[in-house]
């Protein structure tokens, strides 16, 4: 196409060098028409990262608890990967974060490459770009993929259910234990973390969360139990818990055939993305077509079976 060589950008990657690894990544929030030939490529290289997702409202200390974790994936010496994903956000922080203070720490270690994304293609969104940003990470030769989310909407929920493990974080006073449960939340947590620890209504935070799960589980009627873990980030307090729930959760997933029933999950749904994309820019479908199509089914001109056919056939009416 534009004489990108894949193979040596893969091979610059596959030995972890940033702008290798930033680039292939860049190419996906572009929706590259190189992304297939990458896919390819890539594809021999993944399948070893542990890929893990954390969420929670803002100011819950996500930032901060991932700082935490990389610090001790690092003296496991492990290689991360870190993805932080705004679905509100329209623009790319690019390579490096520069609003994420807590991040610094780790910006100048080698073993540990930080992304923040955004998409700026419409087809596919976040939910379909993320899983190849996480085989970059992985084809990267790292150890471990955490995908940071901001917010507990649905589109953070699409994108955590994407990891192998999730973490939720909740933290004291902020009411949002049932703002969490509203969006979900309750049913992709693998472990809560109850963060900032050290401040008053811990206990109860945790009670509630308690409660919840114990409400939930009856309808859920998994073997796994949601394991509670207070830390206090800031302090780097409760991190060896954490990463003990996590290693049991990564047991359990292997020793219950969970993790491969999870990624064949994930795999339908990249799949389902990647086709629903093709088959719309196949048929021409633009956003517009779709829009006026959408006005007349409500203005009760056309009935919907009549307009999706009309998207389909690739005309949107006289
Ligand atoms: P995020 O928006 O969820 O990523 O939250 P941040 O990591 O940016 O943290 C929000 C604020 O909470 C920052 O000022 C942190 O320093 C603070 N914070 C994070 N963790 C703790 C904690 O365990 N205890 C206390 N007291 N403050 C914390």
């Amino acid at each position: 196409m534009d004489g990108l060589d894949i193979d040596e950008l893969v091979g610059r990657a596959r030995e972890g060098q940033p702008r290798a690894v930033a680039r292939l990544i860049s190419l996906v929030e572009d929706e590259s028409p190189h992304l297939r030939a990458v896919a390819a490529a890539l594809n021999p290289l993944t399948g070893n990262a542990r890929v893990l997702g954390l969420t929670g409202p803002p100011g819950v200390g996500k930032s901060t608890s991932t700082s935490m974790l990389v610090s001790a994936f690092r003296e496991q010496d492990l290689r991360v990967g870190v993805l932080a994903i705004d679905p509100s956000s329209p623009f790319s922080g690019g390579a490096l974060l520069g609003d994420r203070i807590r991040m610094h720490d780790h910006t100048t270690d080698p073993a540990v490459f930080i992304r923040s994304m955004a998409t700026r293609g419409q087809l596919g969104g976040l939910a379909a770009a993320t899983p190849q940003a996480v085989r970059v990470l992985d084809a990267a030769g790292c150890d471990v993929v955490l995908i940071e989310t901001v917010g507990v909407g649905q589109s953070e929920v699409d994108i955590v259910a994407l990891a192998d493990t999730t973490v939720v974080l909740l933290a004291p006073g902020m009411g949002d234990g049932i703002q969490a449960a509203k969006a979900g939340i309750l049913e992709v947590a693998d472990l809560f973390v109850v963060n900032k620890a050290d401040r008053d209504g811990a206990d109860q935070t945790v009670r509630d969360l308690k409660h919840m799960i114990s409400l939930g589980r009856r309808e859920l009627g998994a073997s796994w139990r949601q394991p509670i873990v207070r830390t206090v980030a800031t302090a780097g307090e409760g991190v060896a818990d954490l990463t003990a729930a996590l290693d049991e959760h990564r047991e359990w997933l292997a020793s219950h055939g969970e993790l491969a029933a999870r990624r064949a999950r994930r795999a339908e749904r990249e799949i389902e993305a990647i086709a629903v994309a093709a088959l719309r820019s196949r048929l021409g479908v633009g956003q517009d077509a779709l829009a006026r199509l959408a006005k007349r089914v409500a203005a009760g001109e056309l009935d919907p079976y009549a307009a999706a056919d009309q998207l389909t056939a690739g005309h949107d009416g006289p």
